[in-house]
């Protein structure tokens, strides 16, 4: 990376590393390479280069990740001296974000933006359209195999554009369906590394899917929560957060969001522990207010308290609690505090109706 500050690079190298551990990838090195310019064919310098030759002689890694943007002939040039394939902090983002899809406009949402990242990449060596199990025996007369892939992509386009519409008219019916089941909704929402899976597996129930009918159709981010009276709530899990999320990313990120419009409450885990916990508050009430959820009432979940170091202090916001997902009976505290929030939305049973 080019003209950041040191500690930039550094957070922005520890996400890129906690984003691979999420995509279900293990690091086995991080190198860093400090250059007036970039190199033009190859990004990195022949150095490093070499340092990346050793490394894969060592760990024979899987996959080589970048964390700023490749050109189409950058990638190439050094595909040619390196073993692993190569992508960079976009594509890595694109691969989270199309494992943790759900709904089908999310789905298509991440399917346009991988086919748009792919366009201006197309080499016409066709490694690109085999992932796509097509363009064989496709060409027109006269045609390159590159101008085939490019037209082969915007046919592509075109069609997940298309039915992108038909999905968005669907979705209201969807929305009405929900309304009727009439269930409280809880969201995790948070910085990536938060925590979220792990209070997602540990406050959810996830046995008495057949039992129950209206629980029986849920997707795997969803489950069942019991609340300490004895109410069943749904809670959902999201997508992480992140800092430098590309904007053309925007759209799929916004849509793999989406059960996160019907919630009745947000639970935003954040990491008590992380150093940089404010500044990872402060991006994800940004895209709150980007996404249009800020008018969801928020529980702000502190997590990991049992490794706070430094100095911890909450951030002004009405309801906050301080955790660790990893103890049973500040689980419970939570729940508690999910009922009373709950509680508190429904109409109270001592007004009086004039
Ligand atoms: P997510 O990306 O928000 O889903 O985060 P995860 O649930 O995957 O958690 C990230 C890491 O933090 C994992 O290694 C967890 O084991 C760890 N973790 C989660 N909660 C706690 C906690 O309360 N205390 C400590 N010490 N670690 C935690």
């Amino acid at each position: 990376q080019l003209n950041q500050t040191d500690s930039h690079i550094e957070q922005s190298l520890e996400e890129l590393k906690a984003l691979t551990e999420t995509a279900g990838g293990e690091v086995v090195a991080i190198l860093t390479q400090n250059r007036d310019r970039i190199h033009s064919s190859t990004y990195i310098g022949k150095g490093k280069v070499e340092e990346l030759q050793a490394i894969e002689e060592e760990y024979e890694p899987d996959l080589i990740i970048f964390n700023s943007e490749l050109s189409p002939s950058q990638n190439r040039n050094l595909s040619k001296v390196l073993g692993a394939r190569i992508i960079d902090r976009t594509q890595l983002i694109l691969d989270i974000f199309a494992k943790r899809a759900r709904s089908r406009e999310g789905k298509l949402q991440v399917q346009l933006a991988q086919l748009e990242y792919m366009l201006p990449r197309l080499s016409g060596q066709g490694i690109e359209l085999s992932r796509l199990g097509g363009g064989i025996g496709t060409r027109g007369p006269g045609e390159t195999k590159l101008e085939t892939d490019r037209r082969h992509i915007r046919n592509e386009i075109a069609e997940v554009k298309r039915q992108l519409q038909q999905v968005v008219k669907h979705r209201s019916q969807y929305r009405e369906r929900r309304r009727k089941n009439n269930v409280f909704q809880i969201a995790l929402v948070g910085y990536t590394n938060a925590g979220k899976s792990t209070l997602f597996n540990r406050l959810g129930e996830a046995d008495s899917l057949e039992e129950d009918q209206l629980f029986a159709t849920l997707d795997p981010m969803t489950r069942k929560l019991k609340l300490p009276s004895n109410y069943s709530i749904l809670m959902t899990d999201t997508v992480g957060f992140i800092q430098d999320l590309p904007t053309s990313l925007i759209a799929s990120f916004r849509s793999t969001l989406e059960e996160v419009n019907e919630a009745d409450l947000l639970l935003h885990v954040v990491d008590a522990s992380h150093p940089n916990y404010i500044e990872h508050e402060k991006t994800v009430h940004r895209l709150f207010k980007e996404l249009e959820m800020d008018h969801i009432p928020q529980l702000t979940v502190y997590n990991k308290k049992d490794a706070i170091t430094g100095d911890f202090v909450p951030s002004p916001s009405e309801n906050f609690i301080k955790i660790s997902a990893l103890d049973p009976s500040d689980l419970h505290e939570l729940k508690q505090e999910i009922e009373r929030l709950m509680i508190e939305q429904m109409v109270p049973f001592d007004v009086q109706v004039s």
